[in-house]
């Protein structure tokens, strides 16, 4: 096996009851599109099931995945939905987010019809993301339409905040006020059709508390990592989060190579003295960022070691030299812990110039991911270690 994920799914669930905690009364829904951000989509909706109120995607076949599986959890689709998805998606009950008032909206009461069950929707209002949704001043236009069609069945309405993960973000103050202003003019219809109002997504819901409405959706924080490292300072005291994901390898070889000597493509490194360099069995097609080039660490026999050399499209160098009993076979962690050292996909990320976010999101869906089941991990054996 080249790589291997491991997933901690009894971490998954704590982290998943906390934020729904940390939120209470509001609701807590969890985002499991981009195949739950690297960690496997079927095996964390099932994880999530009862303890998240509804689940995010982006796409309708990821709506889909999730019903196949038997995962009866509410559903909301994020992204585009295509006329001919329209049918499969009413069929599997999940809801789409509107954020036109076009043809769409047509295509879907026809599929209403058909099965004569109006269709979920949430109304995506813009507020300054400058992404999706409506004008906020056609909002409540659109809500009221949209209540008395009897094609849909109006569940939701929300935005998406761009400026979160800061502190003091007045930009985000200034996108709670469009948003509620966008909805006052509907404020009893929103109540008496019990329209769940949502904006936050982690780190608003951990940064702006008068953010979670009903709902919050909560991503990266679901999987252990923070949003960002100001997010992480100023709740970290109040609220746990823990790492769901590890990720290692085994070298290849370990080389012994003389000072001078160039090391990989373009000659990018020569060894400044006598050195052992191992070889990984994976690179950027693996998930590995190119751009670890000349700043990447990982851990090997409990120490880290700086990667060295360009990271090749399969395979990748590390220097060992400090590491003696380093040899062909030893584990590598690229996040994780091994020993005393702990790397984590924030930290790789940001040696890498990224977030924790684009590093697990890449993590190709054909990597071996491990799920350690939470009874297992609860019980102190690994017991899915082996398996
Ligand atoms: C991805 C996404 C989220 C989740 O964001 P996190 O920062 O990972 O919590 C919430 N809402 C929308 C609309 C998204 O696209």
């Amino acid at each position: 096996m080249i790589a291997e994920l491991t997933i901690d799914l009894g971490a998954l669930r704590r982290n998943a009851r906390r934020l729904a905690a940390h939120v209470a009364p509001s609701h807590y829904a969890a985002v499991v599109k981009s195949n739950a951000y690297g960690h496997g989509l079927v095996p964390v909706a099932r994880a999530l099931e009862g303890v998240a109120t509804a689940l995010c995607v982006y796409r309708a076949d990821e709506a889909l995945a999730i019903r196949a599986a038997g995962i009866a959890t509410p559903l909301l689709i994020l992204g585009p939905v295509e006329t001919r998805e329209l049918d499969d998606v009413s069929a599997a009950d999940a809801a789409i987010a509107l954020w036109d008032a076009g043809a769409f909206r047509n295509e879907v009461a026809r599929a209403a019809r058909k099965r004569e069950r109006r269709f979920p929707v949430h109304v995506k209002v813009d507020t300054g993301t400058t992404r999706l949704g409506f004008d906020a001043a056609k909002t409540a236009d659109a809500i009221a339409s949209l209540a008395s069609d009897d094609g849909v069945d109006v569940r939701g309405v929300y935005t998406h905040l761009a400026a979160a993960e800061e502190l003091e973000s007045d930009y985000t103050v200034e996108q709670l006020q469009r948003f509620e202003r966008a909805l006052a003019p509907v404020e009893a219809l929103v109540r008496e059709h019990r329209i769940a109002r949502h904006a936050a997504a982690s780190a608003a819901a951990m940064l702006f508390p008068a953010s979670r409405y009903d709902l919050v959706r909560a991503g990266i924080a679901t999987y252990g990592i923070w949003p960002s490292p100001e997010t992480r300072a100023a709740v970290a005291h109040a609220l746990e989060l823990e790492p769901v994901l590890a990720w290692t390898t085994k070298l290849v070889v370990v080389r012994d190579v003389e000072a001078g000597r160039s090391v990989g493509y373009g000659c990018g490194f020569h060894a400044q003295r006598a050195s052992r360099i191992g070889v990984l069995p994976i690179g950027y097609a693996e998930g590995l960022p190119r751009s670890l080039f000349g700043a990447g660490v990982a851990l090997v026999g409990g120490r880290r070691v700086p990667i060295v050399g360009r990271v090749c499209m399969n395979m990748t160098f590390v220097d060992v030299t400090g590491v003696p009993e380093a040899h062909a076979g030893s584990t590598v962690t690229l996040v994780g812990c091994d020993g005393e050292e702990r790397l984590e996909a924030d930290e790789l990320a940001g040696l890498a110039g990224t977030i924790g976010y684009e590093l697990v999101a890449r993590l190709p869906a054909e990597v071996p991911r491990r799920y350690l089941e939470a009874e297992m991990r609860t019980s102190g054996r690994s017991a899915a270690l082996t398996g």
